[in-house]
């Protein structure tokens, strides 16, 4: 439940509850599940969600608050990553809790908040009544770990406006185009498995996507390898983990494109605050 992160493309992570049901192979190995049994904190699964604290709540509000001298030092606004341990879009997750988030939300609008979710086809319809053309201060995503569910998915996201949509692919588990539907995301997330068990991930996939993103005009940000078996600099160049991580210390398994790191961020378009309650 961690405020601070080192997910490299977020501020901070902030979990409104904990607990979530598996729905599709990118949840095989949920990291979220592992944390749950060793910490002991929720049951995975068909279980009931657990709220996190009031003094946890609190935290976002601190962030806005010290949101001016984060934008002087980085020259932009935080990011907010939501949720790392549960699934905003989850049926099974008390309705209240997300009227609640979304009040905070509206209560901290110095922050993007990035909900990311494995559940896009419940977004349009738990949406706050007030959300139109999309909050400014966030950005919907779902995941899609290769293409049936990115042509499931993606439709999906692509109805709700937004000011940014985007897609994690990760992890990904097999190639991806994001070419063949009528329109694209605002951003590409590429990342391969890490941890144990962990399924490769072949590096044509991530350089199509990227070069995909390219033509395309997609913002793409390429985290990791997951492992540094799927590396290529270690593949081409023949060099051991150790050797590997002292060139490419990017994330887990590297996270080196032909040498270069591709992390780009989309430009949300600019809503200005226009409601009056939820
Ligand atoms: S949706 Fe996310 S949190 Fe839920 S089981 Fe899948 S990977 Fe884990």
């Amino acid at each position: 439940m961690a405020e601070s992160t080192k997910i490299e493309w977020t501020d901070h992570t902030f979990n409104p509850w904990t607990g979530c049901t598996k729905v599709t192979p990118g949840c095989d190995h949920c990291y979220a599940e592992s944390w749950a049994k060793r910490s002991g904190h929720v049951k995975w699964g068909n279980h009931d969600r657990k709220r996190t604290t009031v003094d946890y709540w609190k935290a976002p509000t601190i962030w806005n608050r010290n949101a001016e001298r984060f934008e002087a030092v980085h020259g932009r606004r935080q990011r907010v990553f939501c949720a790392s341990l549960a699934d905003v879009f989850d049926n099974q997750a008390e309705p209240q809790w997300r009227i609640d988030l979304f009040q905070l939300i509206r209560d901290t609008p110095r922050l993007d908040w990035l909900l990311l979710t494995k559940r896009p086809s419940n977004i349009a319809k738990m949406l706050p009544a007030d959300w139109q053309d999309g909050y400014p201060n966030v950005w919907l995503g779902t995941t899609a770990e290769d293409q049936s569910r990115y042509d499931t998915r993606w439709p999906q996201l692509a109805a709700v406006p937004s000011v940014v949509r985007f897609i994690s692919y990760e992890p990904a588990l097999g190639p991806l185009s994001i070419s063949e539907h009528t329109s694209a995301p605002d951003w590409l997330i590429i990342g391969g498995e890490s941890g144990a068990g962990a399924r490769p991930m072949s590096a044509r996939w991530a350089t199509d996507a990227i070069r995909e993103c390219r033509t395309l005009g997609v913002a793409p940000f390429f985290k990791q390898w997951g492992h540094y078996r799927n590396n290529p600099t270690a593949i081409d160049r023949a060099l051991d983990d150790h050797a590997l991580r002292l060139v490419d210390p990017h994330g887990k398994g590297g996270g080196l494109v032909d040498g270069e790191l591709v992390r780009e961020f989309p430009q949300p378009l600019q809503r200005t605050i226009s409601r009056s309650a939820a």
